[in-house]
């Protein structure tokens, strides 16, 4: 297959990120994509005010605000029976963030890409990556044929996210379920009756979620809850994950039925996770990584597409005016450590939790006891203690 100026894992907003600024600066670029696009991926969706001036530069901003749900100018909060909102200030570049389903965005950037020249391979993925004295060897195997491919690059940017394990020396072992992990879940609708411009957060024993018009009339819905609570759920309900989860949300936050009382679900649910925020090392083995392989945020902040291209552009900041000097360690490990200084795309968002109080449980005795709506305390983060 040849050999290339860098090797991009991974095309979501990160690596996509990367491919197109490299690629604008004469990078000859390959990229990986374990995934055939367009894909639905778990995510709210919410493009925030701050992604605009990245768009903007690489010239994909107007695309993406055709294709995207109304400007999101007002919060909410659903609990119990309680509908709170409120008008969000007006962000300093007067543009107000939107949503846009991923399969659209992460396909649009990906176009972007291979308009400016970078090479994609998908569904492809990558399996091994090796330095030697001369840069990197990297096999990759297509997910349909099973064909594998050898390439050679003199940058590898890691940007497959961090849901997935696997054997590359950036990704981290599969850890041991542990009650409290975080699992995600998200679902499009059509037809529910959510105020334009709307974002509300919606709360509810063991998790939370969000809801927001995407684009082509629909709603984009992601909720996080506990694995012990899904457990439970699941034992109790006997129905699928997604619908587990959504018939309990239903339960615990009856502010949420007129909103999806006449709503159809389009496609099934998806799940991914568990969710691990937190920030890692943003350089590894000679290896640079971004958006979500280098750190993670809650996604109650829904800034995390924001961070990942953010990420992308710190990186290619600091590698374009050196692309010369890549074949050397000593060169890759002073813009590793530089980049890593520089914030590595995690932002300090990705170090802390929400702050809810403990004492909710899953189950009806307590319902009766601390039921939202009665008064009682917002979900936490250890609800599965005691
Ligand atoms: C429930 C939930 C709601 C969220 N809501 C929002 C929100 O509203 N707004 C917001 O900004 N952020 C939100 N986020 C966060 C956001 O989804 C992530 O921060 C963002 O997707 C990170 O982008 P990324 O490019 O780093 O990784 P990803 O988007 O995960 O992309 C990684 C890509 O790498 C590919 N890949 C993986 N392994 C390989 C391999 N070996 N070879 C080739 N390809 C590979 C994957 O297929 C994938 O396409 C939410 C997250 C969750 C869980």
């Amino acid at each position: 297959m040849g050999s290339f100026d860098a090797l991009v894992i991974g095309g979501g907003p990160a690596g996509s990120m990367s491919a197109i600024l490299l690629a604008e600066a004469g990078w000859s670029v390959l990229l990986l994509e374990r995934k055939r696009f367009p894909r639905r991926k778990v995510c709210g969706e919410y493009l925030s005010p701050t992604n605009w001036p990245l768009l903007e530069a690489v010239g994909v901003s107007s695309r993406v605000r055709e294709a995207a749900g109304p400007p999101v100018h007002r919060v909410g909060l659903l609990w119990g029976v309680t509908r709170l909102s409120a008008e969000l200030p007006r962000p300093a570049s007067f543009v107000w963030g939107r949503a846009l389903g991923r399969e659209r965005l992460d396909t649009l950037l990906l176009e972007r890409a291979i308009e400016l020249g970078v090479t994609v391979r998908q569904p492809s993925s990558a399996r091994s990556v090796k330095g030697d004295g001369n840069g990197f060897a990297c096999r990759a195997e297509s997910e349909e044929t099973g064909e594998y491919l050898e390439v050679r690059a003199l940058v590898v940017i890691a940007a497959h996210g961090s849901w997935e394990s696997g054997g590359l020396p950036t990704q981290e072992p599969r850890p041991p379920p542990r009650p409290q992990d975080l699992l995600g879940f998200k679902a499009h609708f059509r037809e529910a009756d959510l105020q334009e411009g709307l974002m509300p957060l919606i709360c509810f024993p063991g998790g939370y979620g969000g809801m927001v018009h995407c684009d082509g009339g629909r709603a984009s819905m992601s909720l996080c809850i506990r694995r012990d609570f899904l457990s439970r759920l699941r034992r109790s309900s006997g129905h699928p994950a997604g619908d587990a989860v959504l018939e309990h949300v239903f339960e615990w936050c009856p502010a949420l039925w007129p909103i999806l009382s006449a709503a159809k679900r389009e496609g099934p649910w998806l799940s991914a996770g568990p969710i691990r925020p937190g920030i890692r090392p943003s350089f590894s083995r000679g290896i640079f990584l971004v958006g979500n392989a280098a750190g993670e945020a809650h996604p109650v902040v829904a800034e995390g597409i924001s961070m990942a291209m953010q990420g992308a552009w710190l990186l290619a900041q600091r590698l374009i005016p050196r692309k010369r000097e890549m074949g050397s360690p000593a060169a890759r490990r002073e813009v590793g450590t530089d980049y890593a200084a520089a914030g590595g795309g995690a932002s300090h968002a990705a170090s802390a939790p929400p702050r809810w109080r403990p004492g909710w449980r899953c189950g009806r005795r307590e319902r009766r006891r601390s039921c939202p709506s009665s008064g009682g305390s917002l979900p936490s983060s250890r609800w599965g203690r005691g």
